[in-house]
């Protein structure tokens, strides 16, 4: 089977709970699965992770557990008929203090909305399926005339053109929802609608105190994120390329070329990042996708993407395995076109860690020398992170005896997590067991080279210092002052 570099997360919904159906796109190939913390509750977000880990025990596979908190999205309420049809230069009424909705008017869940527009701001709805502009506000009552008509129904999301409004990153919700994420041992929180690094840290410090060890993800989809990018970048440890609210606050022709950007920043600063968002989205009712959502799911490949995600294509769409065949198809195809460039731009850099020198060098090496594999030891996880972000051709196995590690290496372009013990063993030993796993794996054959790294003395985090080049096989280093030949 050829390896496929990018990783794939699936939003699990009610299309993809079953035991049977999780068991079969584990195996098809989603390597992290998203819980979406704006719809179910926080039973069905436990069970489902208990699942998970469940099947992904018995397949003995890593798999990675992303929360997605629901964040401030705006919403309206609902409608005694649970919809309206409104036409373009109908008058409608967005009204904090309504509770049910009608023809001409609707309730509000973010009850400062009226004090935050004023005439002339153009409001989407429904990720932009609907627009309407501010005519006046009147006390609580946002009086509105439709620009772009439509279908509306209950709990539409609201958006402001060109961003702006000022609800908290965190909700109450969130809060809680941090809560049942830190209970289930999410491996990633991703954080909906932050504006800048410090709601990224507030989320970090939300999840510490609880005694949670998720790394953060940065759904990036607003307008004010963008002007943040870098410091938001900083403090995070991934980003998400979230194009839906995204396209509609900077429009959706803005979504591309800053879908490069984020993507190319993020590596810089030896970040993850994960493409979202309509990718597969009419596989939500057909068995195949179009020419375009595959060129897109190629594209996010070609930027340099981390992992691609589904949202409801396997959350409540009717193909959710075929889904994942195809992305698995189209990246393994797409990777064969990959142009990496990362360690042409880092030539003029000065490094600050260790780390980074040694990838850069074990990356450079294996450019040159017909190494198989790199093979990280690694207690936290770092040093194959590191390696990842340089961008090696050959494929990163990442051993390491930290559970946790592992499963967040899941999210890691390239990267293979395997776990090592490493309990009371000398260095010797340790180099056996390496190759042990990777002959196992069969990802190498007796002979072939591969490009250690670790940290002496082990057990240390973080300590990554040496560089090794072993052949497989014959349990002793290779001797670099002879030609190759002769090894
Ligand atoms: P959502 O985030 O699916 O939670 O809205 C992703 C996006 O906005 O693209
Ligand atoms: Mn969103």
């Amino acid at each position: 089977m050829t390896l496929r570099k990018t990783k794939i997360v699936a939003t699990l919904g009610p299309s993809s709970s079953s035991e049977e159906m999780l068991a079969r796109l584990i195996t098809a190939g989603v390597n992290v699965v998203r819980l979406n913390f704006s719809h179910g509750l926080a039973e069905d977000h436990i069970k489902r992770a208990q699942i998970v880990r469940a099947i992904a025990a018995k397949l003995n596979r890593p798999i990675g557990v992303l929360c997605d908190l629901q964040g401030p999205k705006i919403r309206i309420g609902k409608f005694e008929l649970g919809k309206i049809t409104l036409k373009t230069g109908d008058l409608f009424v967005l009204d904090a203090d309504s509770e049910l909705g009608n023809q001409y008017q609707v309730g509000l869940d973010y009850k400062t909305l009226p004090q935050e527009v004023t005439a002339g701001v153009v409001l989407l709805l429904d990720d932009g399926r609907i627009t309407m502009q501010v005519d006046r506000v009147k006390g609580n009552q946002i009086h509105c005339v439709v620009l772009s008509g439509g279908i509306l129904s209950n709990n539409k999301g609201i958006n402001r053109q060109g961003g702006g409004l000022s609800a908290d990153a965190l909700t109450k919700k969130d809060r809680e929802d941090i809560k049942t994420a830190v209970a289930l041992e999410a491996d990633y929180i991703a954080i909906s609608f932050p504006k800048s690094a410090q709601d990224v840290e507030l989320a970090r410090s939300l999840v510490k105190a609880v005694g949670g060890t998720a790394s953060i993800v940065a759904k990036i989809e607003r307008a004010e994120a963008i002007d943040n990018l870098e410091t938001i970048i900083e403090a995070s440890d991934a980003i998400m390329v979230a194009r839906g609210d995204l396209g509609v606050e900077v429009g959706d022709a803005a979504v591309p070329g800053l879908q490069k950007r984020m993507i190319r920043m993020a590596r810089m600063q030896n970040k993850l990042v994960i493409t979202a968002t309509q990718m597969m989205e009419s596989m939500i009712t057909s068995p195949i996708p179009t020419r375009a959502e595959v060129s897109d799911v190629a594209n996010a490949v070609l930027d340099g993407t981390d992992a691609v995600m589904l949202s409801a294509e396997t959350a409540a769409g009717q193909y959710p395995l075929e889904t994942v065949q195809a992305v698995h198809r189209v990246v393994i195809e797409a990777e064969k076109e990959y142009f990496r460039q990362q360690h042409v731009r880092k030539l003029d850099q000065v490094f600050l860690k260790t780390d980074e020198a040694i990838a850069a060098a074990a990356i450079y090496t294996t450019q040159h020398l017909k190494v198989k594999a790199l093979a990280a030891l690694t207690q936290s996880g770092n040093a194959a992170q590191w390696l990842s972000r340089a961008d090696p051709e050959v494929p990163i196995y990442a051993l390491s005896p930290d559970k946790v590690a592992r499963r967040k290496l899941t999210l890691h372009r390239g990267v293979y997590p395997f776990p090592i013990d490493q309990v009371n063993k000398n260095r010797d030993e340790i180099l056996q067991e390496m190759q042990q796993i990777l002959l196992q794996e069969r990802v190498v054959d007796n002979g072939d080279l591969v490009m250690l790294t670790f940290g002496e003395p082990f057990g240390n985090s973080g300590g990554t210092n040496t560089m090794m080049i072993v052949k497989i096989g014959e349990n002793k280093q290779v001797l670099l002052s002879k030609p190759l030949d002769n090894i």
